[in-house]
């Protein structure tokens, strides 16, 4: 069946799609909400710490603006992060206009610490339930409505229009209902990032990037797939499955200590364990290595109990549910993938470079998180390009991202012989993680481009009409961010590389992906 209305189709119900949905509504436009699992499940729901913006007495965007900046390690495009600070306390705005709570303090809103930011100023709500409450929120105010959602219905391809016209996607359902191509119309890709792809990430396992690996595919240009953040604390706990412990709590006060028991950040960094994730990351990981531990351990026991527990509820009951008691023992924790810096290039319209196909959270790439996003910009962004995008469809213009100026064509898929094997979609996630992770090398690289390759080879469809597997998305993808992170020859904020450990001034530069016109169709 297809879509009841000829309104503009978003796909996904995070933030970014959620938010873009409500928007577009209120505009009077008639969207579609496609998303491949329940309508509330997404990263989104995940997010604990917050939400960033320049609200607090001491603070101003351009503070906000200048943390951005630094973090993203050279790279961060200034005009797309001097929209995201400035306009990031309406956006917070809007939410409470929605409906959201965040939380206050004798009627003022809160505002936590979070790594590499120079101010106190990520708004939460529900303690350490930021996400889930924006979520919640947002799936009710969606509900009232009355906008349309295909819950369990996933974009399985992308056709750009011909001439002018807008795109068409190819839906299906898992229940068998078959394959459903639309209408043309303007689409949104609100699909999310890459990071459950990764054999140890923070992400649940529905975010698999194949919204990138279909934009691609289509033609659509990429851009910046190296930067892959990793979240330096992660729990790691027998029995529980993998759950982010909050920067914030290191903004309270917590603090790492190596298997030996010695704090060791001031070691690594001025900021000690506020330091930028990538250099957090890669100080656990050197910590690993010398003292042969498996862990590293968060400590917030110097945090008194009340204050702990009231403001990290979500965090606290899953530990103690695991027989941890946080104000008493030590939090083993280890780093894990967690968020997706490149994506889908867009310009600052979420104008993408194929015609009525805009994208715009976790899946885009603006260039505003440079090389290294800034702790609590990412749902940011997906309400402040998620509000371009809606001003954009209502009043289009033409337009399209330009091509960075190191952009190379990538022929897909791979000639050559492929080999895939039953269990090659857990070889894809053991791949990423051992030689595409935190500290990548050429030969590591080369080897796990190379697999990714066959594998691709042996999984993507022979013919147009056949719709690519999840194991054919997940190579792609994997296949992208490899050939991006062996490419770029030096080290620059996520992307480390132990042969090239500095920064290069050559390669101060965005690296675009495209598909190479012989690449197939
Ligand atoms: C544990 C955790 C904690 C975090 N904490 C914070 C934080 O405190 N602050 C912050 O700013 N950021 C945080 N982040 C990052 C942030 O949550 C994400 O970047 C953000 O939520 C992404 O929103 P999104 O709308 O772009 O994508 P998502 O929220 O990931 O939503 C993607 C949607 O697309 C759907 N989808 C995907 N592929 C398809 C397909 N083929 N067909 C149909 N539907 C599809 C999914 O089902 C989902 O609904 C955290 C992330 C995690 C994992």
């Amino acid at each position: 069946m297809p879509p009841r209305s000829s309104g503009p189709l978003i796909i996904g119900s995070g933030i970014a799609g959620l938010y873009v949905a409500l928007r577009l509504r209120e505009l009077g436009e008639n969207p579609t909400i496609i998303t491949k699992a329940r309508l509330e499940e997404s990263n989104t729901r995940y997010a604990q710490g917050g939400i960033a913006a320049a609200i607090g007495p001491n603070d101003s965007p351009r503070l906000h603006f200048r943390d951005t900046v630094a973090a993203g390690a050279g790279l961060v495009d200034l005009p797309a992060a001097r929209l995201l600070t400035e306009d990031a306390p309406r956006r917070v705005a809007e939410l409470v206009r929605f409906g959201v709570r965040f939380d206050t303090v004798e009627g003022v809103v809160a505002l936590g610490r979070e790594a590499a930011h120079s101010r106190a100023r990520v708004v939460h709500a529900g303690g350490d339930a930021t996400g889930l409450t924006i979520e919640e929120t947002l799936r009710e105010r969606v509900v009232e409505a009355g906008i349309d959602v295909r819950e369990r219905t996933v974009l399985r391809r992308l056709i750009r229009g011909r001439t002018k016209g807008a795109p068409t996607v190819v839906l299906s359902r898992p229940e068998g209902d078959g394959v459903e191509e639309t209408d043309p119309r303007p689409v949104v890709l609100a699909t999310g990032g890459a990071g459950g792809l990764y054999r140890n990430s923070s992400n649940p396992s529905i975010t698999t990037g194949e919204g990138l690996a279909i934009a691609f595919r289509a033609g659509a240009l990429l851009s910046d797939m190296e930067f892959i953040q990793f979240h330096p604390t992660v729990l790691r706990l027998p029995g529980a499955h993998p759950f982010l412990i909050t920067e914030a709590l290191r903004g309270e006060g917590a603090v790492l200590r190596n298997s030996r028991g010695e704090r060791f950040m001031p070691r690594y960094h001025p900021q000690a364990e506020l330091a930028p994730r990538d250099i957090v990351s890669r100080a656990i990981v050197r910590e690993l290595e010398r003292t042969k531990a498996t862990t590293v351990f968060l400590d917030a026991t110097g945090i008194p109990r009340e204050r702990l527990f009231g403001r990290f509820p979500t965090i606290c009951h899953f530990l103690v549910t695991h027989g941890l008691q946080p104000d008493r023992a030590l939090i083993p924790v280890v780093p894990m993938a967690h968020y997706t810096i490149g994506g889908v290039r867009t310009d600052l319209e979420g104008r993408t470079s194929i015609r009525g196909l805009y994208a715009c959270g976790e899946v885009a790439s603006t260039g505003v998180h440079g090389a290294n996003r800034l702790a609590s910009n990412s749902l940011l962004e997906g309400l402040v390009f998620g509000e371009r995008v809606v001003l954009q469809i209502h009043h289009p213009h033409a337009g399209a991202p330009a091509p960075p100026r190191r952009t190379l064509a990538v022929v897909w898929p791979p000639p050559g012989p492929g080999r895939a094997g039953r269990s090659a979609f857990d070889e894809v996630r053991d791949l990423l993680w051992t030689r595409v992770g935190i500290v990548r090398d050429a030969a590591g690289l080369s080897g796990a481009v190379r697999r990714f390759s066959e594998i691709g080879a042996a999984s993507e469809p022979d013919a147009a009409s056949e719709l690519p597997s999840r194991l054919a998305h997940a190579s792609l993808t994997a296949y992208l961010v490899g050939y991006a992170a062996l490419a770029r020859t030096e080290s620059r904020g996520a992307h480390y590389r132990s042969d090239y450990p500095v920064p290069r001034p050559s390669w101060r530069t965005h690296l675009g992906l495209v598909r190479s016109a012989s690449g197939g169709g």
